[in-house]
């Protein structure tokens, strides 16, 4: 019998619509057996039945190394335990109760997931927001997208990518920065890359300091030096304003802070910033030209901008070029951040990072917080007004005995944290730390005190939003494996241990996600005309979605600003005027590299599936450093050579990969092999012993490194 579920694709923000076909067969002892193969859903208005390796492969490591059972140890020296259920959440609701007893609520937190499914993220928040009453609640999104976040609140009064990926099909120029797109959104980029393929006069600019396969087949590529991103974009809007192509009208209009802007950018001119980007001024000019010239400019960005000191200002700056030229709210044109993950979106709009709400609300809002008090039936002031902390405070919060209880679900901080020596160290300190994951062991797992085994996606229904802002149904077509449950149930069940049985009376996630579609009514993240029911029936909804739609009457391609009608009091978008103040930790006579990280195209973050899956294994088998051949002359390094990489925090050691595609100066290490995946590549590298890479994560995405060629 063949069964076949439609369904998004669990890695990346791109959103794809995958198809789950099964086959079922009766075994010679009459059990029947189920396997499921993977292919692209032709019917997901996001992908069009296009797929990568990745979400082709995926079934390949549901199974693999799971989580079957709660464990517990006493100590981070001791051996688990295997415990019940009642077991565990019984631990969890003593220690949450007995450290708000001795330290205050402020001392609980919570490290979440763009993994999780929207649900189990609207209930985390319902539990520690408005139950437990502290903001203590973040997620690895903050690594990832807060910086897009704070950028569109300040530049457009609201979170939320105004784009869609039709812009993709109609752009006259796609301006591509700090996001090597060919090989981490590589569906989105095939549909850009034939667009620019078959329209003639469509250019395509890629801003990056290596040659990646997305640079390689632009227009222009401008090998920026990095953290120089803020000159380049001020660089340009210089030009554009020199040569009179702003939009005064627009600008006049619809916007704010057009003069300070203007007067800030009268520091950037052409030959100051090509020498600071480290690149040809004819290129600067070709760059703002495109701008200039184009009807539709579209910009994308992902970790290179966002990751970073100064994120938010880059972000902002990328804005205030579309502000300039009034390429936002029409076919083609906007400002794109790229999501990293699944359901990164899905976090945004329930609220899932320190200083944000369910609905793109604020903790800072007396209103906002109100309306959720209101709707939680909590009473007033129960919701803090005071931020909770962010990923990085909370080991801050770790190291001076402020936090005691820390929760992770969904990911993998011992890999993918900043600062690993000093994380581990305040991790090793925490008094009592749960791990909720699907996959045992993990580089995370070794520091916890308990371990709660998870449903990870095939195994639980929810829905999760991509980057276009398209919400999907991920429905359970698998059983669960051993014992682990749904995230959502288990905050759920920890609530109403808690007291809160009123909250967290849901019978299923269908339940959780109409509560939640609710309290979105009327914002930019709509979801209350939605209902898994409607998305069961009628496939992925694009948000904002106040009503419920059918098939035929369903609005694709959905922008928002086409009104150019901004989220701020007065409707206007602001500018925001920020100088440049390059790499956070700039290189020197000591650390005289800038070291920059990033993904493969076919790993994903830490390899907890990707590792565990032959084909990708095998074209990706090792980590390794890409070097500039005068680099590697200088220092006697030759191609595979081990090479130690050292930071002011950290070490590790990588074979070369000697290359043009970086800039001298300039080494780059894949982001994907913590110590778990590390002794795998030393068995796979044969002829170099490779050490663990384990505590090299820069602090941002470019620190100051050495290089050291190790005797071998
Ligand atoms: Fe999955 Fe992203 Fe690949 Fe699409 S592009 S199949 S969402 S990993």
């Amino acid at each position: 019998m063949i069964n076949l579920v439609q369904t998004l694709c669990p890695y990346c923000g791109v959103g794809c619509g995958l198809e789950a076909v099964s086959q079922s067969t009766e075994r010679k002892d009459q059990r029947i057996e189920t396997a499921y193969k993977i292919r692209g859903d032709r019917a997901h208005p996001s992908s069009q039945g296009m797929v990568c390796v990745k979400g082709a492969t995926i079934m390949e490591s549901i199974a693999k190394d799971r989580l079957l059972y709660p464990m517990l140890r006493e100590n981070l020296e001791a051996e688990f335990r295997r415990v019940s259920w009642e077991e565990a959440l019984e631990k969890i609701v003593s220690e949450i109760q007995q450290t708000k007893a001795e330290f205050g609520v402020d001392a609980l937190s919570m490290y979440g997931s763009g993994q999780f499914q929207t649900e189990d993220y609207y209930i985390a928040q319902k539990l520690f927001k408005g139950c437990l009453g502290t903001n203590n609640f973040d997620a690895n999104s903050r690594l990832c997208m807060s910086s897009a976040v704070s950028g569109y609140i300040k530049s457009f009064g609201s979170d939320g990518p105004p784009c869609c990926y039709e812009d993709l099909d109609l752009t006259d120029c796609a301006f591509i920065i700090g996001s090597n797109m060919a090989e981490c959104h590589p569906i989105l980029f095939n549909r850009l890359r034939r667009h620019h393929k078959t329209k003639p006069g469509v250019k395509l600019i890629v801003v990056d300091p290596r040659r990646t396969q997305t640079a390689e087949v632009a227009d222009l590529h401008l090998a920026i030096q990095p953290g120089t991103d803020i000159d380049l974009l001020n660089g340009i809007a210089y030009l554009l304003l020199k040569w009179e192509k702003c939009d005064r009208l627009f600008i006049q209009k619809h916007t704010n802070g057009f003069a300070e802007f203007c007067e800030l950018v009268q520091f950037y001119p052409p030959e100051k910033v090509a020498i600071t980007c480290g690149i040809p001024e004819q290129d600067l000019e070709i760059a703002a030209k495109y701008w200039a010239e184009s009807q539709a400019v579209l910009s994308l960005w992902s970790m290179g901008i966002n990751q970073s000191a100064q994120g938010t200002a880059k972000v902002q700056s990328i804005i205030n070029l579309h502000l300039l030229t009034a390429q936002i709210g029409k076919p083609g044109a906007g400002a794109f951040s790229l999501t990293g993950q699944p359901n990164a979106m899905g976090g945004r709009e329930a609220g899932g990072l320190s200083h944000l709400l369910p609905g793109y609300r604020s903790v800072k809002n007396p209103d906002h917080r109100r309306e959720l008090e209101e709707h939680w039936g909590l009473s007033s002031g129960q919701i803090s007004a005071q931020p909770g902390r962010d990923a990085w405070e909370i080991i801050r919060g770790i190291e001076q005995g402020e936090v005691q209880f820390l929760w992770i679900a969904a990911t993998n901080p011992v890999v993918s944290f900043p600062d690993l020596v000093r994380t581990k160290k305040a991790l090793k300190k925490c008094k009592f730390t749960v791990y909720q994951d699907a996959y045992y062991p993990t580089e995370t797992s070794a520091y916890a005190h308990l371990l709660l085994p998870a449903t990870q996606w095939s195994e639980k229904t929810g829905t999760m939003t991509n980057s276009e802002r398209m919400v999907s149904l991920c429905p359970a077509f698998q059983p669960c494996m051993g014992e682990s449950r749904h995230d959502w149930e288990i905050f759920a069940e920890v609530g109403r241990r808690l007291g809160f049985e009123p909250q967290f009376s849901f019978q299923d996630s269908g339940e959780v996600y109409t509560e939640f579609a609710k309290i979105t009514k009327g914002r930019v993240c709509d979801h209350s005309g939605i209902s898994h029911a409607i998305l069961a029936s009628e496939g992925a909804m694009q948000l904002p979605c106040a009503e419920p739609e059918t098939r035929v009457s369903k609005i694709t391609n959905k922008r928002l600003y086409t009104d150019l009608q901004f989220h701020t009091r007065d409707r206007r978008a602001n500018f925001g005027a920020y100088h440049s103040q390059g790499m956070a930790e700039p290189t020197d006579l000591e650390y005289p590299f800038a070291l920059t990280t990033g993904r493969l195209y076919g790993h994903w973050h830490t390899q907890t599936r990707t590792g565990r899956i032959p084909k990708i294994q095998q074209m990706h088998p090792n980590p390794f450093i890409e070097i500039h051949p005068r680099d590697a002359k200088k220092l006697g390094i030759e191609a595979q050579d081990l090479v130690e990489v050292r930071s002011r925090r950290g070490f590790a050691k990588f074979p070369a990969l000697i290359t043009n595609a970086i800039a001298p100066g300039v080494v780059f290490v894949p982001m994907h092999w913590g110590y778990l995946w590390a002794d795998q590549a030393e068995a796979n590298a044969l002829t170099h012993p490779l050490a663990c890479p384990d505590s090299l994560q820069p602090e941002l995405k470019a620190c100051a490194v050495q290089l050291k060629v190790c005797k071998h």
